[in-house]
């Protein structure tokens, strides 16, 4: 019975399902630089170099690296592929073009403070905490002309219809994430969190905004753009959609 169930596992987590899309959503880009984080490098003399750091740089490069990894299983898109400036509505509009199933924002953290630091993971829903209202006033820029303001029917029903299953996904990336770096590089837990964010609302998908460490703290900044930090991360998101896959009834899960 064990070996049946293992086989099933199998099963289900190795067979590619390109009827199921996901879209990863590159967060800022071009004119919308996100956090910017001023580094201090050596050079070959040993001489001490400026640098500065953009969210949308990283955000590009952890996303590509997701999709690199997500396409072995499903249907895979970027809503950008370059340094663009993309508004929060075009991204949300390409999850029906490509008749999205999943919207995945990629994003880094900043604070006014040096010390915060770790990685969270945001889904779309109502809460009154305060903290979390400066992370959406970072990442809710970005919207075209006038249409500043959701209609809050709107949002109320997108949620509705999304939460169980944002929550899940967001569950699944989020104990994954932990499970594979948060000894080894060291990482603070910051916990799964409801979010009031645009982007997530407007592509009316299940879908999560992960924060991935801090840009903001001196030492968080320097493991975020090694390489050995964005291939775990990347590989750790694309495990979490992966068994969050996995544990989708059936009748969701489209066969062609
Ligand atoms: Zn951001």
């Amino acid at each position: 019975m064990k070996f049946l169930i293992l086989s099933f596992l199998f099963f289900i987590f190795s067979v590619p399902s390109f009827g199921f899309v996901v879209l990863i959503d590159p967060g800022h880009g071009g004119k919308e630089l996100g956090a910017v984080s001023t580094i201090y490098l050596k050079d070959r003399n040993g001489k001490k170099i400026k640098k500065k750091v953009y969210e949308k740089d990283l955000t590009l490069t952890l996303a590509k690296k997701i999709k690199q990894k997500l396409e072995k299983h499903f249907s895979t898109y970027l809503t950008r592929s370059f340094d663009r400036t993309v508004s929060l509505e075009k991204r949300a509009e390409l999850a029906d073009t490509v008749k999205a199933d999943l919207f995945i924002s990629i994003h880094f953290n900043s604070s006014s403070s040096h010390k915060f630091h770790g990685f969270e993971t945001y889904y779309l829903d109502n809460h009154d905490d305060k903290a979390i209202k400066k992370v959406e006033a970072i990442e809710n820029i970005g919207m075209e002309g006038e249409n500043k303001i959701i209609n809050h029917i709107l949002i109320d029903l997108v949620i509705k219809q999304t939460v169980g299953r944002s929550k899940k996904l967001a569950n699944s990336i989020h104990d994954t994430v932990g499970q594979k770096m948060q000894k080894r590089f060291r990482l603070r837990d910051r916990g799964v969190k409801p979010g009031l964010f645009y982007v997530l609302a407007l592509s009316k998908r299940p879908g999560v905004l992960v924060e991935a460490g801090f840009m903001s703290n001196p030492k968080e900044i320097f493991k975020i753009r090694s390489k050995a930090y964005l291939d775990a991360y990347a590989e750790s998101i694309a495990q979490g959609v992966v068994k969050y896959y996995g544990t989708l009834p059936p009748k969701e899960i489209p066969l062609f």
